[in-house]
C-alpha cells in the first residue's frame, strides 16, 4: 500500500475512481441526473466541472497523494469536489460539517492535510481549525472569495485536465470514524477498496429500471460514499434527488413529488419517517430502501412495510473499515432481521473470544476479508495490528450466520452490558421498548453499579402525541424480555441524540445514565 506519501506513479490503475467516473459519463452521456434545492445539474455539467476543478488544483500545487479535507453540507459541489480531488490524484479526506473546532482541527492536523475545502458558512470555523497548521496550504471555498482564501470558482477556470497517475492501491480517502475510546481515526481507503465496495453494492442490489434515488446519508460518511459509488456504475442513467441533510416531511414529499424510487437509509431515519403522516402521501413509487450502519428494530420494518405497502426493506451491513459493506440481502432474497448475505470476494467468519471458528447459528465476534478492508488506520500502526491481521478485520460486532449463510448482527461488542454475570444486548432492550406503540425510538446502555456490576438503563423518545410513563415502559420490556434483562430505570427524553449519520448515539447517553 503506498498511503498518500509515495510519489506519483507512471501507472494509472484500472480501478482509478476518476477513471470509472470518466467510463460513467462516457456511457450515459449528458442527460438531467441530479436534483438539488428547486434546481436540475446535468451529468455533462457535473462532469465538466470537475475536469476543470481537478485542473485548476493541479495548477494551484495540488499533488497526487496530498491529503485535501472537504467539510461541506451534501450539495451537488460534494460530488464534483471529490471526483476533482480524485483526477488530482488527491486523498480525499471528508469531515461532517458538523464537527466541533477540535474536532475538525485533529482531522486536519492528523490528516497531514494541505488544503481544506469548505463553504461559507463554516469559513470561520475551518479558519480556526486550521490556524498555525504549517502544512495547510490552501483554504478553499464555494461562494465569493474571501481575503487569504482560494474561491473554487477560480479554480474552476482552468482549462480541463488529464487524470493523475494513481495505483489501484493508492489511497483515495482518508475517512475518520470512532473515537468512543480517544481520538477519531482514519481508516485508509484505496481507489481498489471503494471501486470493489461501490461494484458489490451495485452488482448485489440493481435492479432493472429502479434508478431514481433520493440521497439523503451525509456524503462525509462511508455509507454515504457507498451509495454514490454504487450509482456510478449503473448501466442506467440514474437520477438522484440530493437533500441538503435528512428531513422526514421533506424526504415524503421529495418521493411523492419526483416519484422516486429508492433510497438508503440509517434505522432512526426510518423511525422518524413513521412518525409522519405516511398515509397522506402518495408513496407508491417507493420500491425499496436499504438499511444499515446500525441495527434495525424488527417492529420498525414491520410497520413501515406495513404502511408503505410498495417498498421493502433490504438490509445491509459494513464498516467504514470494509469500505462501508460485507454483506446485503439480494433484492427477492431477502431474510428478514437478517444483514444479508456476504457479497461476492467477501469472506466471514465468526469467531469466539479465542478465536476459534463457531458452528453456524453460534454467536461470535464478525471478521472479514475482501478486496474492500481497509490497508489500516493512518498512522497509527497499534491500532491497525489489533484490527487487521492477515487481510483479516474484526469488526468488533457480535453476530452470527445461519444455516443459509445470512449473517445476523447482534450488537456491537464495546456495547454489551454485563448485569449480575448476564450478557445483556442493548438491541434486545431496545427492539423490545420501540414494540411499544407509544415509543418512538430507544437507546439502552449500561451504567455502572455497585451490586451488578452494571444496570441497564433506556433512554427514550414518544411518538408525537403518544403517552407512556417509565414506569409502564419498565413493566412493558420486563413482560417481553424477562427478568435479568428488562431496564431497570426508563429516561423519557424529547429527542434521542444521533451520530452525524444518524445513528443512535449511545455513547452521548452513557454519562447521562449515571445518577
Ligand atoms: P461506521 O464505521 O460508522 O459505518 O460504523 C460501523 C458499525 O455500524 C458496525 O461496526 C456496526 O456496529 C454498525 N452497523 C452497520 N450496519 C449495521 C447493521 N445493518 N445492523 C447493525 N449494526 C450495523
Amino acid at each position: 500500500m503506498h498511503c498518500g506519501v509515495a510519489p506519483p506513479r507512471e501507472v494509472t490503475g484500472d480501478l482509478h475512481l476518476a477513471g470509472l467516473a470518466e467510463q460513467s459519463f462516457a456511457r450515459r452521456g449528458d442527460y438531467p441526473s441530479l436534483w438539488f434545492e428547486g434546481e436540475w445539474h446535468t451529468s455533462g455539467r457535473l462532469f465538466e466541472r470537475s475536469t476543470r476543478i481537478a485542473a485548476g488544483l493541479a495548477e494551484l500545487g495540488v499533488e497526487p497523494g496530498d491529503r485535501v479535507v472537504v467539510t461541506m453540507a451534501n450539495c451537488p459541489d460534494v460530488g464534483v469536489i471529490y471526483n476533482a480531488l480524485w483526477r488530482a490524484g488527491a486523498v480525499v479526506t471528508p469531515a461532517t460539517f458538523l464537527l466541533p473546532v477540535e474536532d475538525l482541527r485533529h482531522v486536519i492536523a492528523d490528516s497531514g492535510a494541505r488544503a481544506v475545502l469548505s463553504t461559507p458558512e463554516f469559513l470561520a470555523k475551518v479558519t480556526e481549525a486550521a490556524a498555525g497548521l504549517e502544512h495547510v496550504r490552501w483554504l478553499i471555498c464555494t461562494g465569493d472569495p474571501a481575503p487569504d482564501v482560494v474561491a473554487l470558482a477560480t479554480l474552476e477556470a482552468a482549462a480541463p485536465g488529464r487524470v493523475a497517475a494513481r495505483a489501484d492501491d493508492d489511497l483515495a480517502a482518508l475517512l475518520y470514524t470512532g473515537g468512543t475510546t480517544g481520538r477519531a481515526k482514519g481508516v485508509m481507503l484505496s481507489h481498489r477498496n471503494l471501486h470493489f465496495s461501490g461494484h458489490a453494492a451495485y452488482a448485489a442490489g440493481h435492479l432493472e429500471g429502479v434508478n431514481r434515488a433520493l440521497t439523503t446519508l451525509p456524503l462525509s460518511h462511508s455509507y454515504g460514499l457507498l451509495v454514490t459509488l454504487a450509482a456510478m456504475h449503473s448501466p442506467e442513467r440514474p437520477v438522484s434527488v440530493l437533500l441538503r441533510w435528512f428531513d422526514p416531511a421533506m424526504f415524503l414529499a421529495l418521493v411523492e413529488e419526483h416519484r422516486l424510487q429508492l433510497s438508503a437509509v440509517v434505522p432512526s431515519m426510518l423511525q422518524l419517517l413513521l412518525a409522519q403522516p405516511l398515509e397522506q402521501h402518495d408513496l407508491s413509487s417507493l420500491r425499496y430502501l436499504t438499511s444499515g450502519g446500525a441495527p434495525l428494530a424488527p417492529e420498525v420494518e414491520h410497520e413501515f412495510c406495513r404502511r408503505v405497502p410498495s417498498a421493502s426493506i433490504r438490509q445491509g451491513y459494513g464498516l467504514t473499515e470494509t469500505a462501508a459493506l460485507i454483506s446485503t440481502n439480494p433484492p427477492g432474497g431477502v431474510k428478514a432481521g437478517s444483514v444479508g448475505l456476504p457479497v461476492p470476494g467477501t469472506e466471514i467468519r465468526i469467531l469466539d473470544d479465542r478465536g476459534r471458528a463457531v458452528a453456524p447459528g453460534e454467536p461470535g465476534e464478525i471478521c472479514c476479508r475482501s478486496p474492500g478492508v481497509m490497508a489500516g488506520y493512518w498512522r497509527a500502526p497499534e491500532s491497525t495490528a489489533e484490527a487487521l491481521s492477515d487481510g483479516w478485520l474484526r469488526t468488533g460486532d457480535v453476530g452470527y450466520v445461519d444455516e443459509d449463510g445470512y449473517l445476523f448482527v447482534v450488537d456491537r461488542k464495546k456495547d454489551l452490558i454485563i448485569r449480575g454475570g448476564f450478557n445483556v444486548y442493548p438491541r434486545d432492550v431496545e427492539d423490545a421498548l420501540v414494540e411499544h406503540p407509544a415509543v418512538q425510538m430507544a437507546a439502552v446502555v449500561g451504567e455502572p453499579d455497585a451490586i451488578h456490576g452494571e444496570e441497564v438503563v433506556a433512554f427514550v423518545a414518544l411518538r408525537p402525541g403518544a403517552a407512556a410513563t417509565a414506569r409502564e415502559l419498565i413493566d412493558w420490556s420486563r413482560a417481553r424480555i424477562g427478568g435479568y434483562r428488562y431496564p431497570r430505570r426508563v429516561h423519557i427524553l424529547d429527542s434521542i441524540p444521533v451520530t452525524p449519520v444518524g445513528k443512535i448515539d449511545r455513547k452521548a447517553l452513557r454519562p447521562r445514565a449515571v445518577r
